[in-house]
């Protein structure tokens, strides 16, 4: 999709720190990083937001956890956490679906 950041990440035309791809996925370092290892596991085709992904592609929406889990394991980590945010409300802010990957560090509850 023209003029969505993270369609260009996964072209290439915008550069990203990959560190896992699968046939239907990539995983790439956030920018902003909220722990010592946060990374964002995205479809390679546009959708709005992680609802929008299951309803057109559930097995897409699979491989997205399931990269999510080997991205933390393959960092060391048994213990992580995956958020999807949805809507600006929600702190969406990039509106190609992305499940966000943390771990490293505690992680409390509720989130903020
Ligand atoms: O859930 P939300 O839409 O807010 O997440 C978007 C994420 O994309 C943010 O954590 C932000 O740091 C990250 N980002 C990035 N590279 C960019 C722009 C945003 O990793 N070029």
């Amino acid at each position: 999709m023209e003029d969505c950041l993270f369609c260009k990440i996964v072209s290439g035309e915008i550069p990203g720190e990959v560190v896992h791809t699968t046939e239907r996925t990539v995983a790439f370092r956030d920018i902003n990083a909220q722990a010592p290892t946060h990374v964002l596991v995205v479809p390679k085709a546009h959708h709005a937001n992680a609802a929008e992904l299951a309803a057109a592609d559930p097995q897409a929406s699979a491989e997205l956890v399931l990269t999510a889990a080997a991205v933390a394991t393959a960092e060391g980590y048994d213990d992580y956490r995956l958020v999807y945010n949805t809507g600006a409300g929600a702190g969406q802010s990039v509106f190609h679906t992305h499940l966000h990957v943390l771990a490293g560090r505690p992680l409390t509850w509720p989130p903020g």
